[in-house]
């Protein structure tokens, strides 16, 4: 632990959407807050607002998928935060298309950011993890896991991160360490908006239509899934590992 005994989380692709909110909520709890992301100086709003909540937190730049930018990565979130023991593997990206016009290149694009990424943070945040004796890793799945058309990758590695999890829960957790997994439905972010521009039609179109089709009648906020992330990286979730919560406003989105 560092010196005011906060613990470091780091939360990837945390610039924007679901990761900045996961951030600024780990922030608010009391950690340390390693805001990760592909560009450095994007990560400022979500830094400026931990800081501004009276938190501490540091931008670093980041490719989840590239074996040595990982590692430098969590070297710098050691050196100047303090070793962590919290990680959100929650970067991500689409690349939709229907199978017969998905290219190789987007199906490892998805698979590199995803799949990869989450393993390369998650061996390189692992033995500080063990050393502790205290640890949580919350990976970012989805209810695409279940299968969703034009999904083909994408849907893939939610549900490959589904076993990566179960799987680290089994490894680590005589260490002290859970791995759990969040399943978002309909969050209302950049990608999502992605998605309705492929789609042609308005975002706020795509909302209304979407949120008629959850039971609970609305769309996800980030702040749902950093509620839930909140839940997981507590001390008090320490005996709940290897778990896939879905947070879709029902029992899918
Ligand atoms: P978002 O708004 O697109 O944000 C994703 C962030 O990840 C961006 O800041 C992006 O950086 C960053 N990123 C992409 N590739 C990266 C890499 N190689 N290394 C480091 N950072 C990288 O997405 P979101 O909606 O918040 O989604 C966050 C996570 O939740 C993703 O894993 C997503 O699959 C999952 N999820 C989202 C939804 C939803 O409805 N929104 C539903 C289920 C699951 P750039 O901006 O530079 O590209």
């Amino acid at each position: 632990m560092n010196a005011d005994n906060a613990r470091t989380a780091i939360v990837t692709g945390a610039a924007r959407g679901i990761g900045a909110a996961v951030a600024r909520r780990l922030g608010a709890d009391g950690c340390a807050v390693a805001v990760l992301d592909l560009d450095e100086s994007a990560c400022a709003p979500t830094v400026d607002a931990i800081g501004s909540a009276g938190g501490r937190a540091l931008a670093v730049a980041v490719d989840v998928a590239d074996e040595a930018s990982a590692q430098a990565a969590v070297e710098r979130v050691v050196g100047e935060l303090g070793a962590p023991t919290i990680l959100v593997n929650n970067a991500g990206i689409i690349r939709d298309n229907l199978l017969f016009k998905m290219s190789a290149d987007d199906w490892d694009a998805v698979m590199g950011v995803h799949l990869r990424g989450a393993f390369l943070m998650s061996r390189a945040v692992q033995q500080h993890m063990t050393d502790a004796g205290w640890g949580r890793i919350i990976n970012l799945s989805s209810t695409s896991a279940l299968g969703n058309r034009g999904q083909a990758n994408y849907s893939t590695a939610k549900a490959g991160l589904q076993g990566f999890t179960k799987t680290l829960a089994i490894e680590l957790g005589r260490f002290g360490v859970t791995a759990n997994a969040i399943a978002p439905g309909f969050i209302q972010t950049d990608m999502t908006r992605a998605t309705a521009e492929r789609l042609g039609v308005s975002f706020e179109d795509f909302i209304a239509f979407s949120a008629k089709e959850i039971p609970v009648q609305r769309v996800g906020q980030p702040e749902d899934i950093a509620a839930m992330a909140s839940f997981f990286a507590s001390e008090e979730a320490g005996f709940v590992s290897g778990q896939v919560i879905y947070v879709a406003g029902g029992p899918r989105a």
